[in-house]
């Protein structure tokens, strides 16, 4: 069976490239009937804080990534990576090697000087341990293959190949005992049983080491997939500049939506024809490696926005609200969830069909909690003239009239009042717009009216009314 990992370092951030392999793994191992691990790269304890682990957990979760099982953290299994560091010492694959810093920068100084690539050689492979001074410090290195070339046959980059004389003997244990990434990861991939390893195509160097560790030990080779990483809508790699925020900030400072962000990262740099919107169930119905394409995908925050668009429209409009409750209490001093909640669901029918984000809907429903007298935006204030004034003054009469507060009734009445006017219903709407929303764009004039309910709506226009 088909076992995935997503092995994310924790930064405090999960940038959206990460995401998106995490998506790949979750997908693939979700397709083929298989388990989709987790395993947290907490090895650099300066960085692995708490919080910064939460941030990665809470962004998958957020994106409905479920993942099999606990979630594994690298730096409980160091006693393991040790041992396996120690087997391959004591079957010749790996050495001790007792170059001391010095050493080491001095060679490193000397390959600079005469311009040729600097590529650890140490004579510790070959030299009898007992020499070194007993108790100096050394670390243990993998012997690389000497000749001839390692090669992957990649399932989206194809058949890579490197000259195995551009792999040094990359070490396993510092002198201080503890492993390297490059150990921890192959020890752990082994340990999880994980037969596909889909990461950034950031990792494929690392890859030709890794496999060295993995036939030294005689183990199972894994499948690699390496995904081509983001870049901008320019071409160049993915930075904030273009976008490269957390997965946090698209849904608390962008107000997405996770089944957008999925169906999103999903479509960059995975293709099944020319669909665009893919639902979660379809996208592990199609998914599969070979959909993923061999270049760098660009990143392009109109097309999120507009399956953003979409997802908005789709959604459960209850649901909806709860989603832009706090984007609203941040810009609506006046919005109480507890006593407005239901205004805003019943509210939002009326706005999801225009709104690209959760922050648009929450500034186009901002007006049914703004507190009278409204404040009215310039474009609002300039429609209200002496004489739009004055009508408002007989709509609100005429309005006070009407007892059956409903879109239908409170239409006919409206319609009925503009052509004994002699005017266009728009004539009438425009003030009235301005009078009650405090703006000239807003949902359909009597949807707004029925909202407001009769008290408010009469007495909204009432202030403005001279
Ligand atoms: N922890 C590594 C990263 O976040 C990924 C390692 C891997 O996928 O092999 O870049």
């Amino acid at each position: 069976t088909v076992v995935t990992r997503f092995a994310p370092s924790p930064t405090g951030f999960l940038h959206i490239g990460n995401a998106r392999t995490g998506l790949f793994s979750w997908l693939f191992a979700r397709h083929h009937g298989g388990k989709a691990l987790l395993r947290i790269e907490d090895t650099d304890r300066a960085r692995s804080t708490e919080a910064a682990i939460g941030v990665i957990l809470d962004g998958m979760k957020w994106l409905g990534l479920d993942w099999d099982g606990e979630a594994q953290y690298q730096s409980q299994a160091e006693a393991r990576h040790a041992e396996v560091a120690n087997e391959l010492l004591a079957s010749g694959a790996a050495y001790r090697c007792y170059l001391t810093p010095e050493e080491l920068a001095e060679r490193r100084a000397a390959a600079q000087a005469e311009r040729r690539p600097f590529r650890i050689v140490s004579e510790w492979r070959d030299r009898d341990p007992s020499e070194a001074p007993s108790g100096s410090p050394f670390v243990v290195r993998l012997k690389a293959p000497l000749g001839g070339e390692t090669v992957i046959e990649d399932l989206v980059q194809g058949r890579v190949a490197v000259n195995n004389a551009e792999i040094d003997d990359f070490v396993l244990l510092r002198s201080d005992g503890t492993p390297t990434y490059m150990l921890a990861v192959v020890v752990d991939d082994h340990d999880m049983g994980v037969t596909h390893i889909i990461r950034g195509d950031d990792h494929l160097n690392n890859a030709f080491r890794q496999l060295g560790i993995i036939r030294a030990m005689g183990w199972a080779e894994p499948r690699y997939a390496h995904i081509p990483l983001i870049h901008g809508a320019d071409g160049a790699k993915l930075s904030k500049r273009h976008g490269a925020l957390g997965v946090d900030a698209y849904r608390d400072e962008l107000g997405i939506l996770p089944e957008a962000l999925f169906n999103y990262l999903l479509r960059l740099g995975w293709g099944h024809g020319d669909k665009e919107t893919i639902t979660r169930e379809e996208a592990i119905a199609l998914f599969d490696i070979s959909g993923v394409g061999k270049s760098p995908s660009r990143f392009d925050m109109k097309k999120l926005l507009s399956l953003n668009a979409h997802y908005i429209r789709e959604a459960d409009p209850a649901r909806l609200a709860d989603l832009v409750q706090p984007h609203l209490a941040a810009i609506a001093p006046g919005f109480d969830p507890a006593r407005h909640g239901d205004l805003l669901a019943q509210a939002m029918p009326h706005l999801q069909p225009r709104a690209q984000d959760l922050l648009e809907i929450a500034r186009a429903a901002a007006f049914l909690f703004a507190a009278r007298p409204l404040v009215l935006d310039a474009k609002a204030e300039a429609l209200l003239t002496p004489e739009a004034r004055a009508l408002l003054g007989e709509i609100h009469a005429v309005l006070a009239g009407e007892n059956d507060w409903t879109t239908a009734t409170l239409e006919a009445t409206l319609k009925t009042m503009a052509e004994q006017r002699g005017l266009g219903l728009g004539k009438l709407a425009q003030p009235l717009r301005a009078a009650l929303t405090g703006q000239t764009v807003s949902p359909g004039i009597f949807d707004v009216l029925v909202l407001l309910g009769r008290d408010e709506a009469l007495g909204r226009i009432a202030d403005q009314v001279q």
